[in-house]
């Protein structure tokens, strides 16, 4: 490979106690609860907007906030929100629904264009000052210390100094440019694929939702093996503003951080989308009437990389589970693999009151004093990760970094991480609503 050096000049120094990355589900908690303890906090996002997969994806659902039998683990900033995107009409109820593995779980389906609105709403009224159409370009570290943040924005480079850097951009593009290393794929394992959502309608729900699960196997079965459907799954979550509903039916086995390989990934989601809604208007009672009304702004991305962190969560750990003495969230979603090349879900359920913790150390990149991982960058084996990276728990993982950074931020602790005393850091996550177990 050719080595070449280009210079550029910054047109602008902003400084900040923490510089959140990645204006997702998990780096939006992390800023807004950065701030909220008093750290002056910048939020980078290249998107004009919040929210990452849970809107430029459209997932559209927040998943497993409970245990089967309806014990609840996820609470804090993660119930605000839901509260605020209620507010605005734009949420049902928690819901508890079983998933076609058997598994009794509970969701919130929501407008993914309202939680933008809710988004902006929370990190303004924290004080954050979000720098969005921003795109990390480079990062400067001396030694083990992250110094800058360069981001190539509208008015040129940026560069962005801070006591402590939280890269919540899923891909954990900042800790890549600062020379992390990351966690590798074992033999057999694939990264999980990426989804092109879909919304389509109107939808008859009554007769959609009357459909048994037995039929709506055959008929997902019956459209895969026809070659209209990408996986044998008609999984879609409801609209809360009208009669269409988000379609999760793709299925796209690629790295996301290869550039060309996330471009050709656009253009294939959305072809395989079109297929689907064809099909679903031809064989699908409830359907006939619906055509497709929108695409996700992009593919939404399961996995990419996840950190080498001091701690490395096991699928063991979560299954036993482990319980951390620095345990900064807790989650009860079960290890869900979707098989890259086809094929039927990994989909390894917990028991009835089973709840598994996530370690504070496992935000933590080997290497660096002033840096944290949040949300799918999580020090997670990939098993693991399979069950972590959802959204109710990216967004608790993302509160307990952001009040961490800012304890990190404070003159005596010099933004080093590891200093943050946890049980401090627990008992503030406690006292601000949160759950740990
Ligand atoms: C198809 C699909 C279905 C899913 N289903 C569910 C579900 O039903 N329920 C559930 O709870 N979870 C679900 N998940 C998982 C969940 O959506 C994600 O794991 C979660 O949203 C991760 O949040 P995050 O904030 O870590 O990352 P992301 O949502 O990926 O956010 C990263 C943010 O960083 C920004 N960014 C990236 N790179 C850069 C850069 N270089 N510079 C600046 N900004 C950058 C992005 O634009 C984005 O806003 C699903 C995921 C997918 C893909």
């Amino acid at each position: 490979m050719q080595d070449k050096t280009f210079g550029y000049r910054i047109a602008k120094t902003i400084d900040a106690d923490v510089v959140v990355c990645g204006g997702g589900v998990a780096g939006a908690m992390a800023a807004v609860a950065a701030a909220r303890a008093g750290a002056s906090v910048v939020l980078v996002e290249r998107y004009g907007f919040l929210g990452g997969n849970a809107t430029a994806g459209a997932v559209a659902q927040f998943n497993s906030w409970q245990t089967a039998n309806g014990r609840r683990v996820v609470a804090g900033l993660a119930d605000e929100v839901v509260a605020r995107l209620g507010r605005y009409g734009g949420a049902g109820e928690h819901a508890t629904f079983v998933m076609s593995t058997g598994h009794r779980m509970d969701r919130v389906e929501y407008a993914p264009e309202v939680l933008k609105l809710v988004l902006d709403d929370m990190v303004q009224e924290a004080g954050v000052r979000p720098l969005l159409h921003a795109s990390v370009l480079d990062v400067r570290v001396a030694g083990r210390h992250i110094d800058s943040v360069h981001v190539l924005t509208k008015s040129g480079v940026v560069e962005l100094r801070a006591q402590v850097l939280i890269d919540a951009s899923g891909d954990i593009d900042a800790l890549q440019r600062a020379g992390a290393t990351f966690l590798e794929l074992d033999d057999g394992e694939a990264l999980q694929p990426a989804t092109m959502m879909f919304r389509f309608g109107p939808i008859d729900f009554a007769r959609f939702e009357a459909l048994s699960k037995t039929e709506i196997a055959a008929l997902a079965r019956r459209g895969y093996d026809d070659g209209q459907l990408a996986r044998a799954a008609l999984h879609s979550s409801r609209d809360p503003f009208s009669a269409d509903g988000w379609f999760n039916i793709g299925r796209l086995g690629i790295d996301a951080t290869d550039a060309m390989a996330l471009g050709a990934a656009e253009i294939e989601g959305r072809r395989q989308a079109w297929k689907a809604a064809q099909y679903l208007r031809r064989c699908v009672p409830g359907c006939e009437q619906g055509q497709l009304r929108a695409f996700g702004t992009q593919v939404g991305v399961r996995e990419t990389r996840r950190i080498v962190g001091d701690h490395v969560l096991t699928s063991e750990e979560l299954l036993r589970p482990e319980q951390f003495p620095d345990a900064i969230a807790a989650g009860a979603y079960p290890i869900d693999i979707h098989p890259a090349a086809g094929g039927e879900l990994r989909y390894e359920g917990l028991g009835d009151d089973h709840a598994y913790q996530i370690p504070y150390r496992s935000l933590i990149p080997v290497g660096f004093d002033n840096a944290l991982a949040v949300g799918r960058g999580v020090s997670a084996t990939h098993s693991a990760h399979a069950a972590i990276r959802v959204m109710t728990i990216s967004m608790a993982v993302g509160q307990a970094a952001g009040v961490a950074a800012a304890m990190a931020a404070q003159p005596s602790q010099a933004g080093h991480v590891r200093a943050v005393s946890t049980p401090a850091l627990r008992e503030r996550l406690l006292g601000d609503g949160a759950k740990l177990a």
